[in-house]
């Protein structure tokens, strides 16, 4: 049996933490920053809400973190809460933040002076994926540790990889979300320009999704998203923002010219400013048929 520690009830943990409630393999103690979410899940799935998030690390062998972004557990794991210290040498930290890498080492090397491992595990496939339990999860750090998280990523994962050293899973996960943002944006542009010339964006996507210029953004998003106009909230556009921020920094940090990735950072951070904090990430999509004046049809 392990001891689990879920901090961070948010549109991902929410449905990780319940995937591992049920667990036969797991002990889950769960912590949110506001009380009430953790409380209402603590009641739903019958496990144990911390009072504290000290207080849900002390006895865990693995302490999971999802929270938006790595200065979010950096706080918390030095601040007045406590929680490095009362973390148990020995045990590890799965921090499920897609997060920068340059945190992650630092983080790192705090924990390991007490004997705590790190390792950073964003992970891909939204709301749906973990909910069904499919995410996959992107992993840096110590490969034995890896190999001991595998049997609680079991219930929440259909793919866990090891990158290499801490803060390669945030740096591979940043670079996906550079890649899915380019994606809407620029199928975003193909559709806007279609319409206009008056063909029809389900004719269009029909033909995209049998050729090359297919991607998740148009086999998946725009069909169900855009093209109904539904637009779910799953995952802000505040957050990808972030993530394409961390892979423009990252690409310029390693003196790697990245004109795509620059430019798809500025637009996304002009979509986060316009749409505000609460806005999907898909709903960018708005804002590239207002530049072009024509809704996609
Ligand atoms: P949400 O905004 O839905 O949830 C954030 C969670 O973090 C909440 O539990 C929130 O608590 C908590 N939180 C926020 N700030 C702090 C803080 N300073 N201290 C303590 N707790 C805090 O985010 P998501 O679940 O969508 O995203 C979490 C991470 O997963 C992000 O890094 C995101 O990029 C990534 N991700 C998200 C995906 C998605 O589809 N949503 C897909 C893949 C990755 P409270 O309830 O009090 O607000």
């Amino acid at each position: 049996m392990l001891n689990v520690a879920y901090l961070g009830l948010g549109a991902i943990g929410r449905p990780m933490a319940a995937r591992l409630a049920p667990a036969g393999n797991v002990r889950l103690t769960v912590w949110n920053r506001t009380t009430g979410r953790a409380a209402a899940f603590a009641a739903k799935h019958a496990v144990e809400q911390a009072s504290s998030a000290a207080e849900a690390v002390r006895d865990a062998d693995i302490v999971i973190t999802c929270f938006p972004v790595s200065a979010d557990v950096a706080t918390l794991l030095d601040g007045t809460d406590g929680v490095a210290a009362a973390m148990r040498p020995g045990s590890i930290l799965l921090d499920c933040t897609s997060g920068d890498p340059a945190t992650s080492r630092a983080m790192a090397e705090t924990l390991g002076a007490r004997r705590i491992t790190y390792l950073d595990a964003p992970v891909s496939g939204g709301v749906a994926g973990a909910e069904s339990g499919r995410l996959t999860v992107m992993i840096g750090g110590d490969i034995d540790a890896f190999e001991r998280v595998q049997p609680v990523l079991a219930h929440c994962a259909a793919k866990v990889v090891h990158c290499g050293a801490v803060g390669s899973g945030a740096a591979v996960k940043a670079m996906n979300n550079a890649l899915l943002a380019i994606h809407i944006w620029s199928t975003g542009e193909a559709l806007v320009a279609l319409s206009k010339a008056g063909i029809s964006s389900a004719v269009a996507l029909d033909v995209i999704n049998a050729s090359s210029g297919r991607s998740n953004a148009s086999m998946n998003l725009f069909p169900e998203r855009v093209l109904t106009r539904a637009f779910p909230r799953t995952f802000r556009v505040a957050l990808l923002d972030k993530d394409v921020r961390i892979a423009a920094d990252l690409a310029e940090q390693l003196d790697v010219v990245t004109p795509m990735i620059q430019l798809a950072s500025q637009l996304f951070d002009s979509a986060h400013q316009l749409l505000g904090e609460e806005a999907d990430h898909v709903e960018a999509v708005k804002l590239v048929e207002q530049i072009g004046a024509q809704e996609i049809m």
